[in-house]
């Protein structure tokens, strides 16, 4: 996939994201794998309303979230652990909410946030009746810390990400199952801590 497109990409998911409330003031990023070895993935600029995105509003990085491309806008800060997502899962698309459930459900069970018996698991990727624990990470500004204590809790059934106090990393083969994905885990968080 070309950066261009990738970019048209990202900003179409971006502006739904946004009207979902899940990318407030200019919160979250999302991208999308250009090529796997070596490892290059588009990722949103830094600092622009989710809403209002367009195709240029990307950056190259590598694996590390650093920038690969002179004159491109700023990849987002968080970019670093989108690269190691995509390094170690094996994904093609990453997404970043700042959606309010996650942090909820993270506020009151700190270590993982267990759910079994829901319907809504089948659109994460599970049966209705698997035992699934979504694992929690501490909140850092050190996307290193952050993707050490990703790996650490990484299981490839389970492909999410909380972040306690911050939000939520979702991944999948591309942006539309990580989309399903993202949207299906949200209605399961959000039923978790209503009930
Ligand atoms: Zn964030």
């Amino acid at each position: 996939m070309r950066l261009h497109e990738a970019g048209a990409l990202l900003a179409a998911e971006c502006a739904r994201y946004a009207a979902m409330g899940w990318m407030r003031g200019t919160s979250g990023n999302l991208s999308v794998v250009l090529s796997r070895d070596p490892l290059r993935l588009a990722v949103t600029a830094s600092g622009l309303d989710k809403g209002e995105m367009t195709a240029s509003d990307v950056a190259e990085i590598d694996a590390s979230g650093a920038p690969v491309r002179p004159n491109q806008p700023t990849p987002s800060a968080e970019a670093g652990l989108h690269g190691r997502i995509a390094s170690v899962s094996g994904a093609g698309a990453v997404v970043h909410v700042h959606a309010l459930a996650p942090v909820l459900a993270a506020e009151r069970w700190p270590n993982a946030v267990h759910l079994r018996n829901l319907e809504m698991l089948k659109g994460f990727g599970r049966k209705a009746d698997d035992w699934v624990s979504i694992p929690v990470v501490q909140n850092s500004q050190d996307m290193t810390v952050l993707g050490d204590a990703f790996e650490s809790g990484y299981r490839a059934d389970t492909p999410a990400l909380i972040v306690a106090r911050h939000g939520l990393y979702v991944w999948g083969s591309d942006l539309y199952q990580a989309r399903h994905r993202t949207e299906c885990l949200e209605w399961l968080l959000r039923f978790i801590i209503e009930t």
